[in-house]
C-alpha cells in the first residue's frame, strides 16, 4: 500500500523587543546569569504583570501578514506545569480565544529530486491555524544528559520574554513542504523585523506533527510530534525519517502510538521522548491578573495597511517585472536587504538577468568569501549595474569583467576606474587586432596548414592564441571575423 505523509507544525518565534511581555527586564539574554530578572518575571508572590505594547503591535502585524483573522478582545490563560526554568509554575498563553486565527500562506513550494535539487516549484497554500502570544520559559543547562546530570544550572533571563506560536494545519504532504513553509514563516517574520529568525540560537523553534494514511485516505492518522529541530536541516532530516519509520511500522501490520519523539541529529533518528499516558495536562483558566486584550479596530486597519511588501508579493512582483524564475525569485528575496540590492541593480542596469546573475554568482560568492552581508557589500548597487552596462555596451567582454568585479570588491573602487587603472577595456580597433592576429597566424605554420586543409575546428586555437596575446582584452566578434577573412585568404 502507497502511503501519504500529513504533517503540521507549531513555529514558537521570540519578538524582538527590547524589554519582556510582562515586566521591563531587558530581553538581553548574553547578559550574566539570571541579571535579567525581577520579582513579576520570577514569579514572585504578589507581583503583577503588565503587557508589552510593543510586543502586542508585532504579534499583530505577524498575524495580519499570515492572512489570520485578529481578535478584538483575545484573552490569556494560563498553560500550568512544572519545571525548574518555569518559577511561575504556569506559562501565561492563550488558549480558547487567541490574538490571530484562520490565517494561510502561499508558498513556493518544491519537489525534492534524486540528488537533491528542487524541482517544479509552484505555489501551495497552507492554512494557519491559530497565532497567540505567550512568555517563555527560562533556560535549563545540564552537565551531561537532563535525567543523569551531575549539575543542572537555570537561567531565568530569558524567562518572561515574548513569543507568539504560530500553530500550521495538517496541510503539507512532504519534508519538503515543511521546509519550504518554515523557511517562508521565517521570511515573513524578518520583513516584518519582529524575530531575528535565528534557529540555532532558538530564536526560531519548531515542532513538527506527523502521521501517515493510505494514498486517498481523508481521515487522518495518529500522529507523532518529534521536537529539538533547531535548523532546517533537521526539521528535514527528522520527517524524511519519522515517515520511513511509520511507513515500515504500518507496512508490517503494526500501529502508530502518539507520542512525543526527540530528533537525535548525531545518530539521525527520532527516539521516543513521552508516550500520550504522560502527556501534560495543563488544566488552562483565564489569567486573573490581566484584564482581556482589547485592540481598537482602527488601530488594527492602521498596522495592516503600514505592513510593508511580504515576500510572497515581493517575489511574483520580481517574476513579472523582471522575467524571472520562480527559484531565482525565491533567492532574490531572501531578506529585504537582498531584494533591495538586487532591484536597484536591475533598474540602474537596465538588463535584470544579467543583474540576477551577478548577484546570486560573482557577488554572493565574494560576500560568503570574505564573511559579509549584502549590506555591507564593497560593491554598491549602482557601481554593480554600471559594471552591466560597460560589459553591455561592449566596452570590455564578459571574461575581463570577472576580473574587474574581483577588483572592485577588493577595493570598492568603481568599475570605470578600475578598467582605466589595469588598462583593460576592450580592444576591438581593427588595425591593430590584425597585427596581432598576422603575428599569431605567422607563428603557427602547422595550424594553418591543417585550417587550409579543411580542418576548421583549429579556428579555436587561433582565437585562443589572439586572447592571449591580448590578455582577453580583444573583442571576441571582431577577432572572428578578422581571422576568418585572413586564414581563408579573402
Ligand atoms: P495537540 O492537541 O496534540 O497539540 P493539535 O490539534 O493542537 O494537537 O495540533 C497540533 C499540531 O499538529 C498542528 O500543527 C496540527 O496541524 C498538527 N496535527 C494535528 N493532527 C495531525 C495529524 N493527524 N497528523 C499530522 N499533523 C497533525
Ligand atoms: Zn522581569
Ligand atoms: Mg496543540
Amino acid at each position: 500500500m502507497k502511503f501519504e505523509p500529513v504533517i503540521g507544525l507549531e513555529v514558537h518565534a521570540q519578538l524582538l523587543t527590547r524589554s519582556k511581555l510582562f515586566c521591563s527586564c531587558s530581553t538581553r539574554f548574553d547578559a550574566p546569569p539570571n541579571s535579567q530578572t525581577c520579582p513579576v518575571c520570577l514569579g514572585l508572590p504578589g507581583a503583577l504583570p503588565v503587557i508589552n505594547r510593543q510586543a502586542v503591535t508585532m504579534a499583530v502585524k505577524a498575524a495580519l501578514a499570515l492572512g489570520c483573522r485578529v481578535r478584538t478582545v483575545s484573552i490569556f490563560a494560563r498553560k500550568n506545569y512544572f519545571y525548574p526554568d518555569l518559577p511561575k509554575g504556569y506559562q501565561i498563553s492563550q488558549f480558547d480565544r487567541p490574538l490571530g486565527e484562520r490565517g494561510s500562506v502561499a508558498v513556493f513550494s518544491g519537489e525534492r529530486a534524486d540528488g537533491g535539487k528542487i524541482v517544479n516549484r509552484r505555489e501551495k497554500v497552507f492554512g494557519i491555524t491559530r497565532l497567540h502570544m505567550e512568555d517563555d520559559a527560562g533556560k535549563s543547562i545540564h552537565e551531561g544528559l537532563p535525567e543523569t546530570a551531575s549539575k543542572s544550572y537555570v537561567n531565568l533571563n530569558r524567562t518572561g520574554v515574548p513569543l507568539v506560536e504560530i500553530v500550521g494545519e495538517p496541510d503539507l504532504h512532504s519534508s519538503q513542504e515543511a521546509y519550504d513553509y518554515v523557511v517562508h514563516l521565517r521570511k515573513t517574520l524578518l520583513y516584518l523585523g519582529v524575530c531575528d529568525g535565528n534557529m540555532e540560537e532558538g530564536s526560531l523553534r519548531c515542532d513538527a506533527n506527523v502521521s501517515i494514511r493510505p494514498e486517498g485516505s481523508d481521515t487522518l492518522g495518529t500522529k507523532v510530534e518529534i521536537k529539538n529541530l533547531n535548523s532546517f536541516r533537521f526539521l528535514q532530516r527528522a520527517l524524511d525519517y519519522e515517515i520511513e519509520r511509520q511507513t515500515r511500522v504500518l507496512s508490517q501490520g503494526g500501529r502508530i502510538v502518539q507520542e512525543t519523539r526527540l530528533w537525535d541529529e548525531s545518530e539521525g533518528r527520532t527516539f521516543t521522548m513521552r508516550s500520550k499516558e504522560e502527556a501534560h495536562d495543563y488544566r488552562y483558566f483565564p489569567e486573573p491578573d490581566l484584564p482581556p486584550l482589547r485592540l481598537d479596530p482602527e488601530w488594527l486597519e492602521r498596522i495592516e495597511a503600514e505592513l510593508p511588501e511580504l515576500p510572497g508579493a515581493k517575489m511574483k512582483r520580481f517574476m513579472t517585472e523582471y522575467a524571472l524564475g520562480a527559484d531565482d525569485a525565491l533567492l532574490l528575496t531572501a531578506t529585504v536587504e537582498t531584494a533591495a540590492y538586487y532591484e536597484e541593480c536591475a533598474r540602474a542596469s537596465g538588463n535584470p538577468r544579467a543583474a540576477a546573475n551577478w548577484v546570486m554568482g560573482d557577488l554572493a560568492f565574494a560576500l560568503k568569501n570574505s564573511g559579509r552581508e549584502i549590506g555591507e557589500s564593497p560593491v554598491s548597487a549602482g557601481d554593480l549595474a554600471e559594471l552591466i552596462r560597460t560589459i553591455d555596451s561592449g566596452e570590455i567582454s564578459g571574461r575581463i569583467a570577472k576580473t574587474v568585479f574581483e577588483e572592485m570588491s577588493r577595493t570598492g573602487e568603481p568599475a570605470a576606474g578600475v578598467i582605466r587603472r589595469m588598462g583593460l577595456r576592450q580592444v576591438s580597433d581593427e588595425a591593430s587586432l590584425a597585427a596581432v592576429i598576422d603575428g599569431v597566424i605567422a607563428a603557427s605554420p602547422k595550424q594553418l596548414e591543417e585550417y587550409r586543409s579543411g580542418k576548421t575546428r583549429v579556428l579555436g586555437y587561433f582565437v585562443g592564441q589572439v586572447m592571449k596575446e591580448t590578455r582577453g582584452q580583444a573583442n571576441p566578434g571582431v577577432v572572428n571575423e578578422l581571422l576568418l577573412k585572413k586564414l581563408t585568404g579573402a
